[in-house]
């Protein structure tokens, strides 16, 4: 990929774990590099086709001199986020800081961290049967939307389905939407229930009836088996009511596990 780079730049700012770091301050340097096409901009010759460098530095420098964090680490995550969000054209970043002054108390140069950041791309389901659920489904994309660490890419057409459950319960509108996040897996987990605690989802049995369900299906091409989280979601290439959606959006998305596409899943399901 592409990358525009800004080495070292040097700013005056007040993190440490140590109060007289916090109250005189010191130098700290910061490079970073940014993954993103510059085709576009090299072809046309036009600002509007790239990220500005200079506004990069000064979102840098607003983060470092308008803060006081203990960690380095702090400031190195809150500068990679926040280049993240300047455009969806940026997809990775490498944030380096730099602390020559650490007080160590030992003769060294310089300490440092650096840390990559990137956008990730995941699928969630989406389920409703009770109450109002398109309005249910809407909210829930709405809401995913406005979460500053993610960008709602694709949503399907919303189908009615039978539910699957030996408990007796209304049919289910369930869609499929492609979000693009910074959040990791185990964030957008907490990220997703929360929306649904705010739909005022209840757990009372396995499979019983709710007003909204999101399940993360995949998360790029990463393989999770957690207790809290299990991705590629693992009843997925069973349901049509996942794989029905997930091929409109994503025909062509493939099952890390299986080797197979949506639609090859989807092929197999209806055989
Ligand atoms: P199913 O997972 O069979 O569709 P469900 O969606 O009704 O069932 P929930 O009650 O919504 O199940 O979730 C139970 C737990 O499943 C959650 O607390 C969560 O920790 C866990 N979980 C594991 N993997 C995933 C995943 N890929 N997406 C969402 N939740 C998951
Ligand atoms: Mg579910
Ligand atoms: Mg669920």
């Amino acid at each position: 990929m592409d990358k525009i780079f800004i080495d070292r730049l040097a700013l005056y700012g007040r993190h440490g774990v140590m109060a007289e770091e916090n109250a005189l301050g010191q130098m700290f340097y910061i490079s970073a590099e940014l993954g993103l096409d510059l085709r576009g901009a090299g072809k046309s010759d036009s600002l509007d086709k790239t990220l500005d460098y200079g506004e990069c530095c000064r979102v840098i420098k607003r983060i470092c001199e308008n803060n006081t964090y203990k960690l380095i680490e702090t400031l190195a995550e809150n500068i990679a986020d926040e280049l993240l969000r300047m455009s969806t054209a940026v997809k990775t970043v490498k944030v380096r800081v730099d602390k020559p002054s650490a007080p160590v108390g030992l003769p060294l140069e310089s300490v440092g961290i650096e840390i990559e950041r990137r956008r990730h791309t995941a699928y969630i389901a989406l389920g409703s049967n009770m109450g109002d659920k398109e309005a249910y489904l809407k909210k829930a994309v709405a809401e995913m939307n406005a979460d500053k660490n993610c960008n709602v890419l694709r949503v399907s057409d919303f189908i009615m389905t039978a539910p699957v459950s030996d408990i007796p319960q209304d049919d289910y509108l369930n869609g499929v939407m492609a979000v693009e996040t910074l959040y990791t897996p185990e964030e957008l987990l907490a990220c997703v229930n929360a929306i649904e605690a705010r739909a005022d989802r209840v757990r009372k049995e396995k499979w019983g009836p709710r007003t909204l369900d999101l399940d993360i299906i995949f998360y790029d091409d990463l393989v999770i088996r957690t207790e809290k989280l299990t991705v590629p979601h693992p009843l997925m290439h069973t349901r049509a009511f996942v794989l029905e959606p997930l091929c409109m959006i994503a025909p062509h998305a493939v099952h890390p596990v299986f080797g197979k596409s949506a639609a090859q899943l989807l092929a197999e399901l209806d055989k």
